[in-house]
């Protein structure tokens, strides 16, 4: 939910820095499970050719093997798997926007695009502090974070 709002106004500058530089990039089975379609492979072979263990990230989660670059980005071409790229690509460079709470949320500074997305998220944050909409039924569906986001979504 509030990764479909935060991408509605996060402009993509194409740089390749989240690719080129990110910390351990976590996948989920779900994850795996899409990247070993992608390639027409078993999950178990998916996971011995594209994952390590990540205790950086939490005991038992799993990572993409390289990250810096990933292994999955191609210069030029960009990412080789985009259209099954772990969830934790999809919410970049928002942490945390699995949560329902916007005031959960960060972004990644190292993310040129997010520079004005970091200025709309501090607007819906302090609007959702006193918000009962936004309290109850959760930010999607709050008028007034339209209006933040200028009808984006
Ligand atoms: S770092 Fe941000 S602006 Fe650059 S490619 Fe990644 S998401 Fe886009
Ligand atoms: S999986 Fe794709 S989107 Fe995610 S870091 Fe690697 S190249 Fe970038
Ligand atoms: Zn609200």
């Amino acid at each position: 939910m509030a990764t479909q709002i935060l991408q509605g106004f996060m402009t993509c500058e194409r740089c390749g820095n989240c690719c080129k530089n990110a910390p351990a990039i976590e996948l989920t089975y779900a994850d795996l499970l899409s990247i070993a379609k992608h390639f027409s492979i078993p999950v178990e072979e998916a996971r011995q050719l594209y994952a390590r263990s990540a205790n950086e990230l939490g005991s038992g989660k799993i990572a993409i093997k390289n990250a810096k670059p990933c292994m999955f980005y191609a210069e030029g071409a960009g990412c080789e798997i985009y259209d099954h790229r772990p969830k934790a690509c999809e919410q970049y460079p928002f942490i945390g926007a699995s949560s329902l709470s916007m005031g959960a949320i960060t972004i990644r500074k190292t993310c040129p695009g997010a520079v004005t997305a970091l200025e709309t998220l501090e607007k819906i944050k302090e609007h959702t502090r006193t918000c009962q909409v936004c309290k109850t039924y959760g930010s999607a569906v709050c008028e007034e974070v339209k209006k933040i986001l200028g009808r984006k979504i």
